[in-house]
């Protein structure tokens, strides 16, 4: 990363600023996901996802309501049948009630644990917007990029936004389709909630893009791991696969991607035992990370991964 450049559609800003305005009277934080793609490594955030009504807020801080928040980057993705590989979950933004134009000590923990989350791994930065309000009342946006520099560690960089229009051609070129404004994603949000049986999000893997999210995930791991992935659709959705000495099955719940799968593996002849890493699960995470969490990190495999993400068409067009 060598500029600290953070890209913004007008629309996650209008998003980002409406949230602010509304919670800043009561001097109550809030805040929700980023949610974008890359640019030659750089973040550009297209959306950014109100609150809700269920995050835990108070004046000095804030858990959002992952459901929710799991909920809406589906329904985005859900616009966004053929950029499945290029979406991202991007970051955060929250808003500090007093004037505080920077990060926290909480802030810069959580961007932590977040960045060294196996989930993320394909992430090459984290985007941490912070909005805060001088004495004049006037809002102010805070741009930070987290990047990963030791272990456990990461350097946070003041970044630059800039603002682009969601209609450039480029955008348009990388989604496959024209930008979808956010109150029509909301809306979309409702009217699954309201007949369920059109877009279920209780059994979402089995609609057509729960299906292609699906197909997406296994392709990249017969990629990345080069092994044979068996498939069984029932009720719940079974895959069965072999790493050297490791045997893995992964069980996709019928909510996939808005929860988790469970993965259980064994190595030689091991009893089967379950692998946790599910804390900061969301919808856009790569089952391909977690696997490679679990046979190179926890068992000390090698395994030769080829970037799969955060590729951009023009890179694409030039293999
Ligand atoms: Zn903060």
């Amino acid at each position: 990363m060598k500029e600290n450049i953070m890209f913004i559609t007008k629309s996650a800003i209008q998003v980002i600023n409406d949230e602010s305005f509304k919670w800043k009277n009561m001097k109550i934080e809030c805040g929700g996901s980023l949610v974008g793609i890359f640019f030659n490594r750089i973040p550009l955030i297209l959306y950014a996802i109100d609150t809700g009504t269920n995050a835990s807020q108070s004046g000095g801080h804030l858990v959002t309501d992952h459901n929710y928040q799991n909920k809406m980057i589906c329904a985005i993705i859900s616009q966004y049948p053929s950029a499945l590989s290029e979406l991202h979950y991007l970051g955060d933004f929250h808003m500090h009630p007093m004037y505080f134009p920077k990060m926290s000590g909480t802030d810069e923990q959580t961007s932590k644990k977040i960045l060294h989350d196996p989930i993320h791994s394909n992430l090459p930065a984290l985007s941490i917007l912070i909005t805060t309000f001088d004495s004049n009342g006037t809002i102010e946006f805070c741009p930070f990029l987290a990047i990963r520099d030791n272990i456990n560690d990461a350097s946070f960089n003041r970044a630059k936004l800039e603002v682009i229009d969601e209609n450039d051609s480029n955008i348009t070129n990388v989604l496959g389709r024209r930008y979808v404004d956010y109150r029509n994603i909301l809306e979309a949000k409702e009217m699954h909630e309201s007949f369920p049986h059109q877009f279920n999000t209780n059994s979402f893997v089995n609609c057509k893009i729960g299906n292609a999210r699906l197909d997406k995930e296994i392709d990249d791991l017969r990629n990345t791991f080069k092994i044979d992935v068996a498939i069984k659709r029932a009720d719940i959705i079974f895959c069965e696969m072999q790493f050297e000495d490791v045997k893995i099955h992964i069980f996709f719940p019928q909510e996939f991607p808005l929860n988790p799968p469970t993965i259980m593996f064994s190595q030689g002849e091991a009893e089967m035992q379950e692998y946790h890493p599910y804390y900061a699960w969301n919808s856009l995470s790569s089952i391909a990370n977690l696997l490679e969490d679990l046979l190179v990190r926890q068992l000390g495999k090698e395994v030769k991964k080829q970037e799969t993400s955060t590729t951009i068409p023009d890179e694409r067009d030039k293999k």
